[in-house]
């Protein structure tokens, strides 16, 4: 049995009841996007950091108390990635660590949130779902509805997805449908589709559950650093889901007494596509701010109108962290300097997270002393393009020889063995 007590409003704080074809508040509309709230009493009744620590299960579900469905159906293993400490990457920053969700399922972190809304697929009796993308979202669903039985997805992309992300939808076995169009218009035909057909819209910023999944990547933090909140977590954002859910992961772990305080949270956005970066400036309310033109290499993060905008903000505003931007140069610069110094290899969307930190620090917004923690939200090998150009800028090159000793000496050269 779940938890969950209601749907909240989070403009105007109505309440509703969780059923299978409630996403957004009446009263507001989409920007009306609905917290899912729990019986935190029922939860803690439950389990523990104790539990917890007795509990071999290393999936997402290990938090099912505070899952809004069970997981026995999904057949993914999502969750478990691990968190790396990289005291080399960063010399400014006292304590750096890295979360890495390239290691799950379908590489990147949207596994999180396609694993629980397909268990809500299953336990609202919709053998279809549905969302748009603009690659892994997409490619979460399609992995996961593969691995769960009963369910299938039809998928809505830009035509200019990355290769990689549509091949990954089409070896799934997913219905896809390339639009002609940006991410945001896809978003919009999906939505309309999947309210005509009666599709379980698993679209982002539009069904409540996608928060609960990725809420987890916080849980698996705090836990995985003894249930000490690091003081600033750095996350790269397009529609603002992830930082909603990772703001409500640890507000949750909070509540039940797990961790003493919630960190500060800095949303990293290209300047191709800065709205809530914009907004926090400005100061203005992204309830009413119109859209903006969105351009960049960071396709994952690339949105006009961020659909969590609402939740987006409020993590920022309440942790008292903030939102930067970063530009598409240092995004690439970011790709193989992270690479090479740590292993983790960042797609341009996880990679601004990394430039952002730079540009954090630089600012004094992060300390010397601090506990800082990156999300690095999605693997590189789906957009190999993007890291050739990013090595390519940067002067690496391979060495190119016929298979002959003598000319492979003769390219070696004199060339350090610790700096090839
Ligand atoms: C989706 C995504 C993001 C941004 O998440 P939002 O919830 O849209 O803010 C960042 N990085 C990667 C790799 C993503 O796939
Ligand atoms: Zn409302």
């Amino acid at each position: 049995m779940s938890h969950v007590t209601e749907l909240a409003c989070t403009v105007c704080g109505r309440s509703y009841r969780p059923d299978p074809d409630r996403y957004v508040c009446d009263a507001c509309g989409p920007v009306g996007t609905l917290d899912v709230g729990y019986d935190l009493e029922a939860v803690a009744a439950e389990v523990s950091p104790a539990t917890l620590a007795a509990d071999p299960d290393r999936t997402i579900w290990r938090y099912g108390a505070l899952l809004p469905a069970s997981g026995a159906s999904v057949g993914l293993a999502v969750g478990g990635t691990p968190l790396y400490h990289v005291p080399g990457l960063a010399p400014d920053v006292g304590d750096l660590w890295i979360k890495d969700e390239a290691l799950e399922p379908t590489a990147s972190l949207k596994d999180r949130a396609s694993a629980v809304v397909a268990a809500k697929a299953v336990e609202f009796d919709r053998p279809v779902v549905t969302t748009a993308s603009t690659g892994n979202a997409a490619a979460a669903l399609a992995g996961v509805a593969a691995a769960t039985p009963g369910i299938e997805a039809v998928i809505f992309v830009p035509a200019s997805a990355p290769e990689a992300k549509v091949a990954q939808l089409l070896v799934y076995g997913a219905t896809v449908v390339l639009v002609d169009g940006t991410y945001d218009e896809a978003y919009d035909l999906c939505t309309e589709v999947a309210s005509r057909r009666g599709w379980y819209d698993r679209n982002t910023g539009f069904n409540p559950y996608t928060t609960e999944g990725k809420k987890t990547v916080a849980l698996e933090i705090a836990e995985q650093m003894g249930w000490q909140a690091p003081d600033v977590v750095v996350v790269s954002v397009g529609d603002g889901s992830i930082i909603g859910g990772v703001h409500k992961g640890f507000a949750e772990a909070r509540s039940l007494g797990w961790i003493d305080r919630i960190p500060r949270l800095l949303g990293v956005q290209s300047t191709g596509s800065n709205y809530l970066a914009e907004a926090f400036e400005r100061n203005e309310d992204v309830v009413t701010k119109a859209p903006i033109v969105a351009e960049t290499i960071a396709d994952s993060i690339a949105a006009s109108l961020p659909r969590d905008r609402v939740k987006a903000m409020r993590a920022v505003r309440t942790t008292r962290g903030a939102f930067l931007a970063v530009d598409d140069t240092a995004i690439l610069d970011a790709i193989g300097r992270v690479a090479a110094a740590t292993g983790v290899f960042p797609e341009p969307a996880a990679a601004a997270a990394f430039a952002g930190l730079d540009a954090a620090v630089e600012r004094g917004i992060v300390g010397r002393d601090e506990r800082v923690v990156v999300i690095s939200t999605g693997s590189g090998l789906k957009d190999v393009r993007a890291a050739m150009e990013a090595t390519r800028r940067a002067g690496i090159v391979p060495l190119r020889v016929r298979p002959d000793p003598d000319e492979f000496e003769a390219a070696y050269g004199e060339g350090s063995e610790t700096t090839r």
